[in-house]
This record gives structure tokens, C-alpha cells and sequence, in this order.
């Protein structure tokens, strides 16, 4: 039986399908999804702490099944990135976001929104293409390569040198990295010294219960340590950072004293349509 979960959102859970049935299935419904135009984008806001301005977007992909409802990426992206589908999504997932941030930003200017940020996957950047997709999406967008941040995990970009030299490439055209979900990884310091990083994205699991003080638990110190070691490293690099997951007002006002000054977060703005987005900047633009 499917399993319905909060907001109708539909998992493929397990007594859906056998599993090696539920993946061979999925597979095959990606490659028909993308044809039959069913993936759509939501835009999270990523915000300046002080004064709750959207400085940029984070990307992030929806797909909207016929008989399934919406399906989580946490569902699909998997199966993507085994199936090698992960290549033609995302390179559709990046040209609909420079397509849409150009839009933004000649509609608003770039004091209105200054940068949007798609996820990469590390099969996408061993694709032959992906340095070529990159420069194509921006030239056919007109967005400017310093408003695009792509978003890589540490494990993406820990695959070896032919991984660097796309990353150099990239950087070299004007497009920033952000390492996401900074610091869950194994050697997310040492890794920082040969990535060309722009932005360091503070994983959701330091920012969590951040702002309880638990005298004596030595979690909660770590998480506090952890978060100010972060915002120094990146400070004293020269790096960019984002707060993720922040879903209250105590989290904003403990990440603003650690020394951060953009976040993100449910509590900042929830992943919301193009259309939703667009409310919220015009907005921004008459305050
Ligand atoms: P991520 O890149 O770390 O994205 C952040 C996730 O945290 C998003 O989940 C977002 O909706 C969620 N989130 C944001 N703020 C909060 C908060 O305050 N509280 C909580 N509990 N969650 C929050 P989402 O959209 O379900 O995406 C999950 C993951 O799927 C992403 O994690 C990313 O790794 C992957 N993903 C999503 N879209 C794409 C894509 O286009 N390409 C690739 N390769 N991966 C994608
Ligand atoms: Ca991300
Ligand atoms: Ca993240
Ligand atoms: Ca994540």
C-alpha cells in the first residue's frame, strides 16, 4: 500500500514494491519524468541574518508524479545517480536556474538577488560535458558566471584530481563552489586547502539545538565549537559562509554572535514555487 506522509508527499517505501523491483521501476519513470516534463524547481531563500534580505536561491528539485503526487529527492536522487539519469536532470536542473536567476535579476537587479546556487553530483562532474553544459547555460541565460554557485558535498569533490581540474575550470570562468553540508565530512579542513572553494555551507547538524545551552553536555559544546572553528577558517580564507536548517529566531541570533552573517533555513523562508519567490523579491524591492 503507498504510504502517505505529511503533505501528501508520497515515499517510495518499502512494501510499495520489492525493492530491486521499486528501483528498476523508478529508473525507468526518471527517464520518462524528464521527457514528460514532470520535474519542477523550488527556490529556498538564503538570507542576510541582520536584516532578513534574500541575498540569493538555493535550487532545489521537485518531481511532481502523475499517479504518485510529489516525490522527495531523497527518493529519487539516489536512484538518479545510479542510473546515470542524474546527468540529463541535472543539466536541466542548471539551465532552468540560470534561466530563472537572469530573469530575477533583470527584473529586479542584482541588489534584489545576487546569486542562485543549483546542487551538482559528482557523476555529473565526471561527465565529459559538464565544463561545456556550465559555460552553455550561462551564455544561452545571459547570467553573469559570478552569480552561479554550485553546490558540491565534500565526497563529491574528494574523487581524485580529474574532479579538481573540472573545479579549477570552473572556477577559472567565474563560477563560485560551495561545499555543502560543510563539516559532516572526514578531512573537510585539509580539503579546503586544494578545492577553490568560494562558500562553506554549515551542515543543519551543528545548527540544530545550537541555541540551547546545556551546561556540561559536551555535545552541545561541540556543535558551538565546531560552528565558530567553521566561520573562523572561512573568514580567515576568505571564504563565504551560510548557516543551514535554521528554524528559529534563537538559532539566527546564536549563528549572528558565532560570526555569521547569511543563513538558511525554514525559520528564513521554506523552499517555495518560482512564482512564490518572485512575490517575496518584488516585495523586498518596494521596502
Ligand atoms: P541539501 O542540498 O543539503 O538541501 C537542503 C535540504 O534541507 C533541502 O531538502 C531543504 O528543503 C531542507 N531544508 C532547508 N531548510 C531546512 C530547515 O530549516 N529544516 C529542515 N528540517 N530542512 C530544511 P530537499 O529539498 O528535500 O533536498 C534534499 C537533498 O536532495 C538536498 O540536500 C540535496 O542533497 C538533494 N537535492 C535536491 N535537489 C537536487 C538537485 O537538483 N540535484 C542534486 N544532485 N541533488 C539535489
Ligand atoms: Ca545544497
Ligand atoms: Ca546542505
Ligand atoms: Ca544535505
Amino acid at each position: 500500500a503507498k504510504q502517505r506522509g505529511k503533505a501528501n508527499w508520497v515515499r517510495y517505501a518499502p512494501g510499495m514494491e520489492k525493492p530491486a523491483q521499486a528501483h528498476a521501476q523508478l529508473g525507468g519513470d526518471l527517464r520518462r519524468a524528464l521527457d514528460a516534463g514532470e520535474f519542477a524547481l523550488v527556490y529556498q531563500p538564503i538570507v542576510h541574518l541582520a536584516t532578513g534580505r534574500v541575498v540569493g536561491v538555493e535550487a532545489l528539485v521537485r518531481w511532481f508524479h502523475p499517479d504518485r503526487g510529489m516525490v522527495s529527492p531523497a527518493d529519487f536522487i539516489p536512484a538518479a545517480e545510479r542510473t546515470g539519469l542524474i546527468v540529463p536532470l541535472g543539466r536541466w536542473v542548471l539551465r532552468e536556474t540560470c534561466r530563472q536567476a537572469a530573469a530575477w535579476i533583470a527584473e529586479f537587479g542584482p541588489g534584489v538577488l545576487e546569486k542562485a546556487a543549483p546542487n551538482v553530483s559528482v557523476r555529473q562532474l565526471h561527465d565529459p560535458d559538464f565544463v561545456a553544459d556550465v559555460r552553455a547555460a550561462l551564455a544561452d541565460s545571459g547570467l553573469p558566471a559570478r552569480r552561479l554557485v554550485l553546490e558540491l558535498t565534500e565526497s563529491a569533490v574528494l574523487r581524485g584530481h580529474q574532479v579538481l581540474r573540472v573545479l579549477h575550470e570552473l572556477h577559472d570562468m567565474g563560477v563560485r563552489l560551495a561545499l555543502d553540508d560543510f563539516g559532516t565530512g572526514e578531512s573537510s579542513l585539509s580539503l579546503l586547502r586544494a578545492f577553490p572553494a568560494a562558500v562553506v555551507k554549515l551542515d543543519k547538524s551543528f545548527v540544530d539545538h545550537i541555541e540551547l545551552d546545556e551546561p556540561g553536555s559536551a555535545a552541545a559544546n561541540a556543535r558551538q565549537a565546531v560552528a565558530r572553528a567553521v566561520v573562523q577558517l572561512a573568514d580567515a580564507l576568505g571564504l563565504d559562509t551560510v548557516a543551514e536548517g535554521i528554524e528559529n529566531q534563537e538559532q539566527a541570533d546564536r549563528l549572528l554572535k558565532l560570526g555569521y552573517t547569511v543563513g538558511q533555513g525554514y525559520h528564513l523562508g521554506r523552499p517555495v514555487s518560482a512564482a512564490e519567490l518572485t512575490a517575496r523579491l518584488a516585495a523586498e524591492q518596494r521596502s
